[in-house]
């Protein structure tokens, strides 16, 4: 099939394409019933409402959103062990349950009966997979819904699934070759792995396989794994971002620049102290409130991950905003001037430079005022004149702040592996 192919159309295109005000509209609208049925169904959201001296009819607008706390992943372990197995989150029974899944971190995650649970078949579609398609689909069976979600979109879209899980990358690159398999679904290393065998076993993978889309999801995808997979073996890549609480979150379309925010969720991303709703290009954690889905109503869940969003139009037509890249996890930022830095952005600058050998990110507080002063140590032979302006303006793009560059040596870093070093004192 022709990539063009792959990449033209939509899943729901009423609804993809709805112009943004009339799709907030609608987003509202279901959101107004998501907080009714979480507020009569699941006693712990029920408890937030009541904390926060809100009842479900304040909620109206998205914005009305930032009145309610958010619930963390990282507390869900001890909230379910306090009153289990559910911590007070299922909107029904526990025998109207479809499975129950134990996810990393003893997590327990429900699903409910109703088609397309998880809301990855659009994500599927829009990914680029086509009825038809056979896919390796490589995510775990166990105790994880990882496999499973994947498998039933893949099928609600007419493809063909060959229940891969995870590992055996022998017997999986034969399965590939050998049943002309179109599609993968896995992590990025894995498919990696996958070829790599093949080719020691004396395959050529343009010649004996016919791997035309691999759709990514749980690791990070680098520009350059995926240049490798799309240049040298001629695949077609996307990546998704989904969790096995929530299940879809957001997916790439045929233009490569971020992932659409999914339906049938409201996506915040959200000043992780405050609760409040950033703007766009502003580094914070991306909560997720699930519509449609009365088996577990979850309202302003935090993910722990770290995103910034943009909304400029997309050329693909969709006009969800769109996720531009996973910075991090919630706990490792550091605050600077209201904005949220990560030691990835860090790491980030630094890997546009090979003639920068270290660098850290130092926070201090000048009259008060945060001073960031972004500290690389710089091979012998490199110029410090040529580097200023493109660090400066990398820094700028990447971290989204000013900073002054100073060029020190590598025994005047202090702490060196730490890529942030905030030396605020607040008394
Ligand atoms: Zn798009």
């Amino acid at each position: 099939m022709k990539k063009d192919e792959r990449l033209s159309g939509y899943y729901d295109e009423k609804v993809e394409t709805l112009p943004w005000e009339e799709k907030k509209h609608f987003l509202e609208n279901h959101l107004q019933r998501a907080v009714m049925t979480a507020f009569q169904h699941a006693p712990a959201m029920r408890e937030k409402f009541k904390s926060a001296g809100v009842s479900p009819t304040d909620i109206r607008s998205l914005e009305d959103l930032q009145a309610l706390a958010i619930t963390p992943k990282a507390q869900m372990r001890q909230l379910q062990h306090s009153s289990p197995p559910f911590g007070g989150f299922l909107g029904v029974e526990l025998d109207k349950l479809r499975r129950i899944y134990s996810s990393p971190g003893a997590i327990f995650d429900p699903e409910g009966h109703q088609a397309d649970y998880w809301r990855l078949q659009g994500v599927f579609f829009n990914t680029g997979f086509r009825p038809g398609d056979r896919v390796l689909n490589t995510f775990s069976y166990h105790l994880t819904p990882g496999g499973l979600m994947c498998d039933e979109a893949l099928a609600g879209i007419g493809c063909t699934v060959v229940p891969g899980g995870v590992g055996n990358t022998e017997t999986q690159a034969q399965l590939m070759a050998e049943l002309q398999l179109t599609g993968y679904v896995g992590v990025p290393s894995f498919l990696q792995a996958i070829i790599e065998r093949a080719e020691q076993n004396g395959k050529d993978f343009r010649r004996d396989f016919n791997l035309e889309i691999a759709v990514t999801a749980g690791e990070m995808l680098t520009d350059a794994s995926r240049r490798r997979l799309e240049e040298d073996f001629g695949i077609l890549v996307r990546q998704f971002l989904a969790t096995a609480d929530v299940g879809a979150i957001a997916y790439e379309c045929g233009e490569k620049n971020g992932m659409h925010f999914a339906d049938y969720r409201v996506i915040e991303v959200v000043d992780p102290e405050t609760g409040k709703q950033l703007e766009a290009g502003q580094v914070g954690e991306i909560v997720v409130t699930l519509l449609e889905n009365p088996v577990y109503p979850l309202i302003r869940f935090g993910t722990g991950d770290l995103s910034y969003y943009e909304d400029e139009p997309c050329p693909c037509g969709r006009t969800s905003p769109r996720l531009m890249k996973l910075v991090g996890r919630v706990d490792q930022v550091t605050k600077v001037r209201g904005m949220f830095i990560h030691p990835s952005q860090v790491e980030e600058v630094v890997a546009a430079f090979s003639e920068i050998q270290a660098a850290q990110a130092v926070v201090e507080r000048e009259q008060d005022r945060d001073k960031l002063t972004f500290c690389a140590v710089l091979d012998q032979k490199s110029s410090q004149e040529t580097l200023l302006s493109p660090l400066q303006e990398r820094i700028r793009t990447v971290l989204k702040l000013r900073a002054d560059v100073a060029f020190v040596q590598a025994s005047d870093l202090r702490e060196p592996e730490k890529r942030i070093l905030d030396l605020r004192k607040w008394d």
